[in-house]
């Protein structure tokens, strides 16, 4: 496995392999890397000849509020975990080069980026468009994989980029509760793991609940906030039904294809989750 640690390195390598007409698989993460990270490295190994990860953790996408400071950070462990999963290259951009004209967001995300993760977070995903932007103009990656975990990321970038590269969602890893794998898990107490793992029970039920009662989409949505308060949520900041490419809001399921989307607040973490239905 190859490591870049500057965009002249990244790109002797990537150069080499175009070539050779060897196709790119993209994987971006923040590093902090687990089964669901790796799970996007085995789909994009199986797509294209190369696979390239990034770990950079970018702090457009983070409010001041936020946990860019203390947001795990763990390089060596990283390193032998995609060593392991085969990915070719690891690319550790650094700052100066993907932000040369200073650190703010310089793209602007579209219409998947109203309400939802927006309301609470209202620069991020103008952090994630421009981050994102920036790696493929580094990488030019002929695939990128991003995880359904972040289902909202994942159509807000579809819509910023079309076509080029190729964008392609993997389904969300879980723990043996069900619990979506999260580099955020890793600041639940024993106490709140326990809570933590009824979001996805919660919203698979809801998710039952509105195939059998699809008019009353918004009576369904209150119980469940209920019961995740009952079950020891401090904040429910969004449980909500969208269309699943558009994301626009759905009051009445319709029986096409649509997402369940939540998140919650435990503690001082905060949780993302969504299902399909
Ligand atoms: P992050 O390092 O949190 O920015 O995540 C990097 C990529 O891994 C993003 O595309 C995430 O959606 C994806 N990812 C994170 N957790 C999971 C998971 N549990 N299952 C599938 N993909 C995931």
């Amino acid at each position: 496995m190859k490591i870049a640690r500057s965009l002249s390195e990244l790109q002797d390598i990537t150069q080499n392999w175009k070539k050779h007409n060897q196709s790119i698989a993209f994987v971006p993460t923040m590093g902090a890397l687990h089964d669901g990270h790796l799970s996007l490295v085995k789909l994009a190994r199986g797509k294209a000849d190369q696979c390239v990860v990034s770990i950079y953790v970018n702090p457009t996408q983070f409010a001041p509020h936020e946990d860019f400071d203390s947001y795990p950070r763990m390089e060596a462990a990283d390193l032998k975990k995609l060593e392991q999963a085969g990915a070719s290259l690891v690319y550790l951009p650094r700052t100066a080069e993907l932000y040369p004209n200073g650190v703010v967001s310089d793209l602007k995300a579209g219409k998947a980026a109203q309400g939802l993760e927006a309301d609470f977070r209202p620069t991020h995903f103008d952090g994630v468009v421009s981050v994102v932007g920036k790696l493929f103009d580094h990488v030019k990656p002929h695939i990128a994989i991003f995880g359904e975990k972040d289902y909202q990321q994942l159509c807000v970038l579809k819509e910023a980029f079309g076509k080029t590269p190729q964008i392609i969602g993997a389904p969300i890893a879980r723990d043996e509760a069900g619990l979506a794998l999260s580099s955020r898990n890793a600041y639940l107490s024993p106490e709140e793991l326990k809570i933590a793992r009824m979001l996805n029970k919660t919203l698979y039920f809801l998710a039952d609940e509105i195939r059998d009662f699809p008019q009353e989409v918004d009576e369904l949505i209150s119980l469940s906030i209920q019961t995740l308060l009952d079950a020891g949520f401090d904040e429910v900041d969004y449980l909500a039904l969208r269309q699943e490419h558009t994301l626009a809001p759905l009051n009445v399921w319709n029986r096409n294809p649509a997402r369940l989307l939540v998140a919650v607040r435990l503690g001082k973490t905060r949780l993302i989750d969504n299902v399909g239905v």
